[in-house]
C-alpha cells in the first residue's frame, strides 16, 4: 500500500475519508505516496484551529516566540538528510540541489529567530507638550500561504516562520505534487515547541485554495506560483478585501557583454540554465548576446557542456541533472521545444530524445539551446520551466535593457561584463526586481526580500526579509497623554498646534 500524506491539523497528523491524488518519484515514474485532498470539512477545521490558538500565540512575548524558533533551526539541520530524501524522491533534483534548497530555507528561519528586534516600532517623545506618539506593528490574525513544487521546502520556509514570529497563525497549502517534505518539517517545528494550532498544514488543490481565500477568518493570502494563478489570486483576495501578496512566473535574461570573460559566463548558465533542470523561478532561459562575435563564441562553448550533461537520479550525487516534475510537464516543454523549431530557431543540441539507461520510464528531458531566437517566438515569450535555454542576438547594451523591458516578466536578470559604466547603466535602467551583476541567480538573503516586477508580482512587498515583517503586520499609531490633575485645554474645536 502507498503512503498516506495526511494534513497536520492542531499539531497532529489528520488523515479524513477524503479524495487522494497519486504523487510520483519523477526519476522512476513510479507512484510513491498518496496526498489526501482535504474536504471541506478538514480545511475548517484547520482555519478553526489557527483562530483558536491565534489570542494566546499573540500575546506570547517575541523573545519566547524566537526561542521556538531556534529549537526548530536546529532540527531542520539535524534531519536535513530525511528532508532532502524526501525532496528529491518527489521533485527529483539532485540531492546536493536539495542540500542548498534547505540552507536558503534554514536562513530564513535564522532570519524569524531575530523577530523582537524587527518588531520593534517607532517612538516620539513630545510631539506635542506632554504627548508622545508612537507606532506598533501588530499581527494580523489567522493567514494562508500556498506554495509551488519546485521549491517545496524553501518557498513554505519563506512564509510561515516570519508570519507566525510575527504573531499570527499560519495555514499552509504545499504543492500537491512533492507534499511529503513539507509536512515532515511542519512536524519538526511541533518537535521544537509550537503550539498546536500556530501553524496547519492542509493539502489539496485550488478547491482547498479557494476555501481559505473565501474565508472571513483567514486575513491576508501569500501566494508564490505560476502568473495566470497569481493574478486570480491577488485579484480574488482583493476582491475580498483581503492583503495578498502573489509572486508569480518569470522569463530571466543574462546580458554577455563583449568584455565578458566567456569561461566564466558558460560556467554560471550552464548552473543557472540548467540546474533543478530549469524548474526555478530564478532559472536563466535567455542569453541575450551583445554582437554576433559574443554569440558565436557563447554557442561554441556552451554546445559541448550541454551535450556531455549528466542526467540521472537525484539520488546519485554525480548527476547534474534530474527529471522534469511531472509526464504533462516533460509534454509540455516538448511541445514548446518542436514549436520553436516549427517558427524557425535554431536548434543547437535538442535534448527531447533522451533516454536514460535503467530510468525508461522518468520524466528526463536533455538540456536544449536554441540559437537565433527572436523576441515574436513563442519559446522567447513564455515562460518553459525546463531545461532549455535560447540565445537572442543583440547589437547594443540598449538593445538589450529595451529588449528585457518589454518583456512580460520581470522578476531576475542579470548582466556579465568587466565594465563598471556599462553594469551601473543595466542595474539602473532595467525593469526587473532583482538584478545580478556577474551573479547569475541573484537571489537575495534571507535578511533582504525577494520579488518581480511587472507580472512576476502582484501586490506591493516582497516575500521574506524586512518586507515580510510589514506584510504579516498592520501598523498601529498612538499617541498619548497623562494630564495631572485632570484635562486644563478645555474644549478645542480645531487641530491642536504647538
Ligand atoms: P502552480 O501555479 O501550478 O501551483 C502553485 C500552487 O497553486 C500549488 O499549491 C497549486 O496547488 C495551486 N494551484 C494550482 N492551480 C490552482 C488554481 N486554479 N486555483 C488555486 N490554486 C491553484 O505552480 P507550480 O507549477 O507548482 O510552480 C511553478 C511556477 O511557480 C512557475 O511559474 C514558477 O516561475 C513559479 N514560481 C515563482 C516563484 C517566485 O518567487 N516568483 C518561486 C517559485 C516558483
Amino acid at each position: 500500500m502507498s503512503e498516506h500524506i495526511g494534513h497536520l491539523i492542531h499539531g497532529e497528523i489528520h488523515c479524513d475519508s477524503e479524495q487522494t491524488q497519486a504523487v510520483f518519484n519523477p526519476a522512476t515514474g513510479a507512484q510513491c505516496a498518496v496526498v489526501g485532498m482535504a474536504s471541506t470539512a478538514t480545511v475548517d477545521q484547520a482555519i478553526s484551529s489557527a483562530n483558536k490558538a491565534y489570542p494566546a500565540w499573540r500575546n506570547t512575548p517575541p523573545a519566547a516566540r524566537a526561542q521556538v524558533m531556534y529549537r526548530f533551526k536546529t532540527l531542520l539541520e539535524e534531519n536535513s538528510d530525511k528532508i532532502c530524501e524526501l525532496i528529491t524522491r518527489e521533485h527529483g533534483k539532485v540531492l546536493s540541489d536539495a542540500k542548498g534548497e534547505l540552507a536558503r530555507g534554514i536562513e530564513n528561519v535564522e532570519f524569524a529567530c531575530g523577530i523582537p528586534e524587527l518588531l520593534k516600532g517607532e517612538h516620539s517623545r513630545n510631539v506635542g507638550r506632554n504627548v508622545d506618539a508612537w507606532s506598533e506593528f501588530q499581527p494580523l490574525g489567522a493567514v494562508a500561504g500556498i506554495t509551488p513544487f519546485n521549491f517545496p521546502a524553501m518557498v513554505p520556509l519563506w512564509m510561515w516562520p516570519s508570519a507566525v514570529m510575527c504573531g499570527n497563525t499560519f495555514i499552509l497549502k504545499p504543492s500537491e505534487r512533492d507534499p511529503a517534505s513539507v509536512l515532515y518539517i511542519a512536524q519538526l517545528a511541533f518537535e521544537a515547541g509550537l503550539p498546536a494550532g500556530v501553524l496547519n498544514v492542509v493539502n489539496g488543490g485550488p478547491d482547498v485554495v479557494n476555501q481559505l481565500i473565501d474565508a472571513p477568518e483567514i486575513q491576508a493570502v501569500s501566494f508564490v506560483g505560476s502568473t495566470p494563478i497569481a493574478e486570480a489570486i491577488y485579484q480574488r483576495s482583493s476582491n475580498n478585501g483581503k492583503r495578498c501578496q502573489a509572486l508569480g512566473g518569470a522569463k530571466n535574461h543574462a546580458v554577455v557583454m563583449p568584455d565578458a570573460d566567456l569561461e566564466n559566463v558558460t560556467s554560471a548558465l550552464m548552473g543557472a540554465a540548467f540546474g533543478s533542470c530549469g524548474q526555478r523561478c530564478m532559472a536563466i532561459s535567455v542569453a541575450v548576446a551583445v554582437g554576433d562575435k559574443v554569440a558565436d563564441a557563447l554557442i561554441e562553448k556552451l554546445k559541448p557542456q550541454i551535450e556531455s550533461l549528466k542526467i540521472g537520479p537525484g539520488t546519485d550525487n554525480s548527476n547534474e541533472m534530474g527529471p522534469i516534475i511531472t509526464a504533462a510537464q516533460k509534454d509540455k516543454v516538448a511541445a514548446y521545444v518542436a514549436q520553436a523549431i516549427e517558427q524557425g530557431a535554431e536548434a543547437v543540441v535538442d535534448g527531447s530524445t533522451i533516454v536514460v539507461p535503467n530510468y525508461e520510464s522518468g520524466y528526463f528531458f536533455g538540456g536544449t539551446l536554441f540559437d537565433k531566437v527572436t523576441p515574436e517566438m513563442t519559446i522567447y515569450q513564455e515562460e518553459v520551466f525546463g531545461p532549455v535555454l535560447v540565445v537572442v542576438r543583440v547589437k547594443t547594451l540598449e538593445e538589450a535593457v529595451e529588449l528585457i523591458n518589454d518583456h512580460e516578466y520581470g522578476n531576475g536578470t542579470c548582466i556579465f561584463t568587466r565594465d563598471g559604466e556599462a553594469s551601473r547603466y543595466f542595474s539602473d535602467k532595467v525593469m526587473v526586481g532583482m538584478v545580478g551583476i556577474n551573479v547569475p541567480l541573484p537571489v537575495p538573503v534571507s535578511y533582504h526580500s525577494f520579488g518581480g516586477w511587472k507580472r512576476s508580482l502582484f501586490g506591493d512587498l516582497h516575500a521574506y526579509g524586512p518586507d515580510s515583517i510589514r506584510f504579516y503586520t498592520r501598523r498601529k499609531a498612538i499617541t498619548q497623554r497623562w494630564p495631572s490633575g485632570g484635562v486644563k485645554d478645555g474644549t478645542l474645536f480645531s487641530f491642536p498646534s504647538f
